[in-house]
């Protein structure tokens, strides 16, 4: 092997990465062990990777070029590239690993525009209406991401502009972090008393991501040594943790602390925020901005059952997971067939003595086998030797995510295959699916016969499916009833045909209120009028995060933006924060005391996401989903790409907005 004399640094100047790796361990394999890494690697990542790293845009030759084939349940290996496009870029890979180590190559510094542009061109397929989203994802793209190019001191130094955050899930994290970066001073609070969101309370055995790990984490923090390619629940927790601390949050988070109550001072232009302590103790603040990290999924759903209150065994819901009840060798009842449900059961199978579950729709599922593996071995080389490859591949899960699976579920026109299906390839899908169940529960015609879901596929969340749920259900302690629940005793739940199921434990897989925005707090904004009487249960805000009549108010994770068949949901909080703050500096730079977004606005915006919800899946007149509003209205769902989002939240448009004197 050849003498390594190590290059000098590369430059890294303007990164926004807490995870940022400055250097990499040394390559020191031979050249048949790279051979047996360039074969296994996922191959556009590694190419784009390696002309990083060596510079050298000529490893992208373009019939290397990979098609991005659409991928109708996961994602195409290689982006569809055909097996000739393969070996030849096997070859190319290996050629780089050698040079990378030959030449000691062990970091990689921020890219030129010119280089940027190649890269992502490449791996885009060139879809160059791409570059500017991708580049916001791009830790090593010379203006990545969402960082503020102001501080306050420089536009507004007499200013006092004090803000409240509420939440410290990943919304509300990501929303401290970018008014952190203004050098705005603010407030932040948490209910609970620990950090994490969704993550903090959802603490069921066998909870974990339902989406590829590397599409989960914040642009400003892009962690590269995950361990599970679908990440369990509590090393999401711990990366919210690691954030906030490596980001030097935590201190300004009040826990324990509960937002009550928002009035809009007209006089002062200000928000009086109340808030609720552990102890009880009221406290008035007032704040020039809020930003609400409120999560969507956060409200519990417990239907009401009759003779539920004189049940005797324990009850929980699945947010709220009593870890003192040991369900060893219990009789159990799981209510609800959702993603929740899909991940206890087969957790808790093995324990319980006898498990009910009562299905009221049966799940669709896409086959993902690898869904408990933890990562490869060859993925964990390439993360720790080639630089930045965890960060190209997590830019790869958002690429190859942004047209995602929506051409399996958007609608045909004139397709006559409602209420199954609402397109030639919807059924085609709907097909593949039900074999899949077939195959998996042929030896017990009884639940066949109710595992076929009567909806299309996607007008519900759809579940990853490595076979356990099947066998979950096949096991002889678990019985599937579909008749419903007619009523509790104190030790059965009577189903709907009359016969008596033995409880100990119930367990409300039965999800949440998400229509139900700010729900807990009442919120009066101009002229004293309500939020809530103004949505009157149809929650709608401009972009998901501004609502006319509430000034400087800003919703992360608001109505419309939740993306389920496409998109990555970092991206759209992230967008949020930083479309908050860009009105903020409108605010600041005008001498106003508020923006107010104008109701046409509002009006238009709701619009367009219902014309796009209305040729998906789940926005069929015949479709029920917790997407929708209790009168139909699809509150939950961003229907386009991440780009048009990016497109819309790009800037503050001032013909959209009232500014207030
Ligand atoms: P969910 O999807 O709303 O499922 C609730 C289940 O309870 C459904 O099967 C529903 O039946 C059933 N149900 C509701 N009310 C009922 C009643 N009165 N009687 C009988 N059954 C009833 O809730 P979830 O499972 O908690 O999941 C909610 C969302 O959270 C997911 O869609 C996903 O976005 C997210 N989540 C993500 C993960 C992850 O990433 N790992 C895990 C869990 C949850 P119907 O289908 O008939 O309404």
């Amino acid at each position: 092997m050849t003498a390594v004399s190590p290059r000098s640094t590369p430059a890294t100047d303007g990164v926004d990465d807490l995870f940022w790796q400055a250097s990499y361990s040394p390559i020191s394999e031979s050249d048949a062990e790279l051979e047996r890494v360039a074969r296994s690697a996922e191959l556009p990542v590694l190419l784009v990777a390696l002309a990083a790293a060596l510079d050298d845009p000529s490893i992208l030759s373009e019939e290397l070029r990979p098609p991005l084939t659409p991928m109708d349940t996961a994602p195409v290996p290689h982006g569809g590239m055909t097996p000739q496009q393969q070996e030849r870029a096997i070859d190319v890979a290996l050629a780089g690993l050698k040079r990378l180590r030959d030449e000691g190559i062990t970091g990689v510094g921020v890219l030129s525009d010119e280089r940027r542009l190649e890269l992502l061109g490449f791996l885009s397929g060139g879809r160059d209406e791409w570059a500017d989203m991708l580049s916001h994802e791009l830790a090593l793209a010379p203006a990545h991401g969402g960082k503020p190019d102001w501080r306050v001191e420089e536009v507004a130094p007499d200013r006092e502009f004090p803000v409240l955050v509420v939440g410290a899930g990943v919304g509300g994290v990501a929303a401290a972090y970018r008014i952190a970066q203004t050098g705005l001073p603010y407030v932040h609070i948490e209910a609970g008393g620990a950090l994490g969101g969704t993550w903090a309370k959802n603490t069921y055995p066998g909870v974990r991501l339902d989406t590829p790990t590397f599409g989960y984490s914040y642009s400003f923090a892009q962690r590269g040594d995950w361990p599970h390619q679908f990440a369990e629940g509590g090393e999401i927790a711990d990366y919210l943790n690691e954030v906030v601390d490596r980001a030097g949050l935590r201190d300004a988070i009040e826990f324990d602390t509960r937002l009550s109550r928002l009035r809009w001072d007209d006089a002062d232009g200000v928000w009086e925020a109340t808030t609720i302590d552990r102890d009880g103790v009221e406290k008035v603040r007032r704040f020039a901005a809020v930003v609400s990290g409120l999560g969507l999924l956060d409200r519990p759903h417990i239907p009401e059952f009759e003779g539920a209150s004189r049940f005797h065994g324990d009850t929980m819901h699945s947010q709220e997971w009593d870890h003192g009840v040991d369900l060893t060798g219990k009789n159990v009842v799981v209510i609800g067939t959702g993603a929740s449900a899909y991940q206890i059961v087969p957790a808790i199978v093995d324990q319980v003595g006898s498990l009910t579950v009562f299905q009221r729709s049966a799940p669709w599922m896409l086959p993902a086998p690898n869904y408990h593996d933890e990562v490869g071995e060859v993925f964990t080389w390439l993360v720790d030797k080639v630089p930045h490859f965890a960060q190209w591949f997590r830019l790869w899960v958002i690429l190859t995510g942004i047209e995602g699976r929506a051409h399996t579920v958007t609608v045909e026109d004139d397709w006559d295959g409602a209420p199954l299906s609402i397109s030639r390839k919807n059924q085609e899908l709907r097909d593949y699916l039900t074999s899949r169940i077939e195959e998996q529960l042929e030896s017990r015609p009884d639940l066949l016969r109710i595992a076929i879901p009567g909806y299309p596929p996607g007008a519900k969340r759809m579940l990853r499916d490595n076979g356990v749920w099947a066998r979950a259900l096949l096991d002889p302690k678990t019985t599937v009833v579909t008749s419903g629940i007619a009523r509790f005793t104190e030790t059965e739940i009577i189903d709907g045909e009359g016969v008596g199921h033995p409880a100990d434990v119930v367990i409300y897989a039965t999800g949440f209120r998400p229509s139900e925005f700010l729900e807990a707090i009442e919120v009066t904004g101009r002229g004293g009028v309500s939020l809530h009487q103004f949505w009157a249960g149809n929650a709608r805000a401009y972009n998901g995060i501004t609502v006319p009549g509430f000034p400087n108010l800003f919703l992360i994770y608001g109505p419309n933006v939740g993306g389920v068949v496409q998109g990555s949901l970092h991206f759209m909080i992230e967008r949020a924060a930083e479309f908050a703050v860009k009105s903020i500096r409108e605010v600041l730079d005008r001498g106003a005391t508020g923006i107010d977004v104008r109701p046409e606005a509002l009006d238009r915006f709701v619009d367009y996401v219902d014309a796009g919800s209305r040729r998906m899946a789940w926005g069929q007149p015949y479709v029920r989903t917790w997407y929708q509003n209790a009168s139909g209205r699809v509150t939950a769902i961003w229907p386009y790409t991440n780009i048009e989002y990016w497109e819309l939240t790009e800037r503050v448009d001032p013909t959209d907005h009232e500014f207030l004197p």
